[in-house]
């Protein structure tokens, strides 16, 4: 027997159970208030040091409570794992000037938060999730010399708690992949032999801590991953390997099978691999897991990391039996993914009338999941668990019978759409003619995203009024004063789309969720986004349908108020549905397209009120896109056809923009144009519009507004910076189809800061306007541009 197998638990009696990550933000988003707390200077490092503790410990003791066999150390982070990855691997961007040796927390968070002199960090969305983390900035100067004890001494916290545990890192490969290197010329893949380094000497701490399994998380086993890449893991690898801790190799979020072999044959203790999204391959990891000489670990992610539902337990055993019966103790359980992308605690939700008890039984969040865990485990060591069962059993028959989920209207209407349900009246060219005939807007129009500042007044209204302490009608008032100020400070500034401002909707989401039948509301479901920032997802458990107008009377209220074009704003079915957490019992794409027509008789009725533009946001349209290039193909055509289902009721000279931040598009450039949009806005000024390259390349035939600030930072862009990228953005798109706005919406920011950069952003319009009616090229004083940190990145993935 190896040491490491023994060292492994191999030999221990029984399945064990785990989980890959545990949700760090809190039952009552208690990290979240700290953070913005300790940024705002109201509290001292040490209470939010504490605030974090407090919750590391909660729920260690909830997993050590549940049976689990291993409390999980490392998924906590104080912004985002991939940044306290990047710290403790001393992989921090020079220009910061920070010493990764002697990082501070209030350096961390400027990393992450921008500060006077440098942009933030470049964040994207985590494969197809909707936690964003941040880009780490590596180039071929990066020492891999950091200095931060966290994640040290958290496991020295939970060894002196009484827990065994188990330490969680992005795996070395998944972590070089998400980042982004700065030359040109050479791969990412030149950057192993110091990454494997610095990742050794890290173990090499954990091994002397004391630490029984280390799990690296290497989701990109899942994607259509190159050749080179692939190959990568055998070497790196074997070195880790004798690093001093045995290491669990865990993929998630699709199927590893094509590694199958790979896998087994690295020299690891074990893998985990995800049996909710790829069931199927888990005959397969278990016949060859059972040919293995020594036996290797099989975690077998069994319960839905990613969303609500709870598991059908039976079902669950009935899979597990079979891999239990070849693999004996070599079996772990545990959910599909790490919890973070679940809610808390369901207990939580107390009020029957926003959550029914029925539906409640239907539910499981991450406190919960331990618990099914828990039922699995003690079921597979042959310990009685059946009054248990026969609770999810029934819990789970209801649920499929319920007659609260099924709505013979919705169907009959899906069943019986026309061909051309999907299409405008007339092409582009026909439409952007009428279009300008009818608003005849200067050349390079302004716009927004659609939400302006959602200050504490607007919040407490809305809070006031969900608690039944305002009335409807002083609710109202105090939105109609919201949306007045809005559009009077944008006929102020001069914009010449503008919007309401959004003042009305928490989320952009549970909004319209809100409003149409099919969707549950949780009072505590909050998931991390990024940072300090959660969402509370709906739950879509039913069909979907428009009962009455959501948004007409706002927009149309604020549509009085000026004599520019208000622009009406919904959100697209897309992310409608990616932001939800969807039924499990249909296709994601039936019910994609149910909330499609809800949207279009949403756009028909703006549209006849007498709004002529109309914004149906996207930003989740990328983040659906399944991980193996196989599979884009169908869902983009299903996406790209429930959005165009929402936009196409309507004439030609009603004009339909789309918006869509947070990812990269590069790659589905033909599948974004083939959503028609008129306008396209859209986030690019982070990346130093280096996406809007790419539109040119691809010839993008509508009209674009690439976002020429970026909206994640309280700092005023300057007017130079501005007219840089908008002069940038010129060599690729003709001015004739160039908007100008920023990246994103505004909620989050403050009033002084808003309007001084869409002043400038105004201010910069002006002087490109003037120098193309002059025919110049855009003069811009360069001493005072900052430039953005990435000028571009190299092709290396
Ligand atoms: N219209 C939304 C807003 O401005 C868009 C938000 C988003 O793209 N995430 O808030
Ligand atoms: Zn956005």
């Amino acid at each position: 027997m190896s040491a490491i197998n023994e060292l492994s638990g191999v030999n221990d009696l029984g399945v064990k159970a785990h989980i890959l990550g545990f949700p760090r933000i809190g039952a009552q988003r208690e990290l979240k208030f700290a953070l913005e707390k300790f940024w705002r200077g109201e509290i001292s490092e040490a209470k939010l040091a504490q605030t974090g503790q407090t919750l590391r410990r909660r729920h260690w003791d909830w997993q050590a409570a549940a049976g689990l066999d291993f409390v999980t150390v490392g998924d906590f982070a104080w912004y985002d794992q991939i940044l306290n990855t990047a710290a403790l691997l001393g992989a921090i961007p020079p220009r910061f000037g920070f010493d990764a040796q002697t990082l501070s927390l209030p350096q961390y968070f400027e990393l992450a938060r921008g500060n006077t002199e440098q942009f933030a960090m470049e964040m994207t969305k985590y494969f197809d999730t909707n936690y964003h983390y941040l880009v780490p900035e590596l180039s071929r100067q990066t020492r891999f010399d950091g200095g931060v004890q966290w994640l040290f001494d958290d496991i020295a916290d939970a060894l002196a708690q009484g827990h065994q545990a188990k330490v969680v890192l992005p795996g070395p490969l998944t972590f070089l992949w998400l980042s982004k290197c700065k030359q040109d010329g050479y791969s990412k893949l030149e950057l192993i032999p110091a990454i494997v380094a610095a990742y050794t000497r890290v173990i090499g701490r954990l091994a002397s801590l004391g630490v029984a399994h280390l799990q690296l998380d290497e989701p990109i086993l899942a994607l259509s991953l190159p050749a080179e890449w692939v190959s990568a893991f055998e070497p790196v690898y074997r070195t880790l390997a004798g690093a001093g801790v045995p290491i669990l190799l865990a993929t998630y979020f699709d199927s590893v099978a094509e590694h199958a072999q790979l896998l087994a044959d690295l020299p690891l203790a074990g893998v985990h691999i995800d049996a909710v999204r790829a069931p199927e391959q888990l005959a397969q990891f278990a016949d060859v897991w059972a040919a293995q000489k020594t036996p290797k670990i099989l975690s077998v992610g069994i319960i839905d990391g990613r969303n609500i539902w709870a598991a059908d337990l039976e079902q669950a055993l009935e899979q597990l039996q079979a891999v239990h019966a070849s693999l004996g103790a070599a079996l772990w359980i545990a959910p599909s993914c790490s919890l973070l992308h679940t809610p808390v605690d369901l207990e939580q939700e107390t009020k029957e009338a926003q959550l029914d008890s029925e539906l409640k039984s239907w539910l499981a969040f991450a406190k919960q999941k331990l618990a099914e865990l828990s039922i699995l485990k003690q079921a597979l060591n042959g310990q009685d668990v059946s009054a248990e069962l026969a609770t999810n059993q029934a819990a789970q028959h209801a649920r499929r019978t319920s007659q609260r989920i099924h709505n013979p209207a919705v169907a009959a209407r899906l069943a019986n759409l026309d061909g051309q349900i999907d299409q405008r009246l007339a092409p582009f060219a026909t439409r952007q003619a009428a279009q300008h005939a009818r608003f005849n807007l200067p050349v390079l129009p302004t716009t927004t995203i659609g939400s302006f500042p959602q200050t504490k007044e607007i919040r407490a209204a809305r809070a006031a009024f969900k608690r039944g302490e305002i009335s409807v009608e002083q609710y109202e008032a105090a939105m109609k004063a919201e949306i007045a100020l809005v559009v009077q400070k944008q006929d102020a500034l001069g914009i010449d789309v503008p919007v309401h401002g959004e003042a009305e909707r928490n989320d952009m989401v549970e909004y319209f969720g809100e409003q149409l039948a099919g969707f549950a509301f949780t009072q505590f479901g909050w998931v991390q986004s990024y940072g300090s920032r959660c969402v509370k997802p709906p739950i879509l458990f039913g069909d979907v349908s428009r009962n009455k107008p959501m948004t007409v009377a706002w927009s149309s209220y604020a549509q009085s108020l000026t004599t520019k074009p208000m622009k009406g704003m919904l959100t697209g079915p897309v992310t409608i549905l990616q932001w939800s957490f969807v039924r499990d019992d249909q296709p994601r794409s039936t019910t994609c397209d149910q909330i499609a027509l809800a949207i279009r008789d949403e756009v028909c009725d703006l549209e006849s009120a007498g709004i002529g533009i109309i914004q149906i946001d996207e930003p989740a349209f990328r983040e659906g896109l399944p991980l193996k290039q196989a599979d884009w193909a169908s869902y983009l055509a299903w996406a790209g056809r429930a959005f165009r289902i929402s936009a196409s009721g309507v004439a030609n000279d009603t004009q339909i923009h789309t918006h869509m931040c947070y990812s990269e598009f590069n790659d589905i450039l033909p599948a974004i144009a083939a959503m028609d949009a008129d306008v396209i806005t859209i986030e690019t000024s982070r990346s130093d519009m280096e996406l809007l390259e790419a539109f040119g390349h691809f010839s993008y035939p509508n009209e674009i507004g690439p976002g020429v600030y970026d909206i994640h930072s309280p700092r005023v862009p300057q007017v130079n910076e501005m007219l840089r990228l908008i002069a940038k953005a010129l060599e690729v798109v003709p001015a004739e189809r160039l908007w100008i706005n920023p990246d994103c919406g505004l909620k989050t920011r403050g009033w002084p800061e808003t309007e001084a950069a869409l002043a400038n952003m105004l201010t910069a319009t002006h002087a490109a306007r003037a120098a193309i009616a002059q025919g110049q090229s855009i003069a811009i004083d360069a001493a005072r541009v900052l430039t953005p940190a990435h000028t571009g990145s190299c092709a290396c993935n």
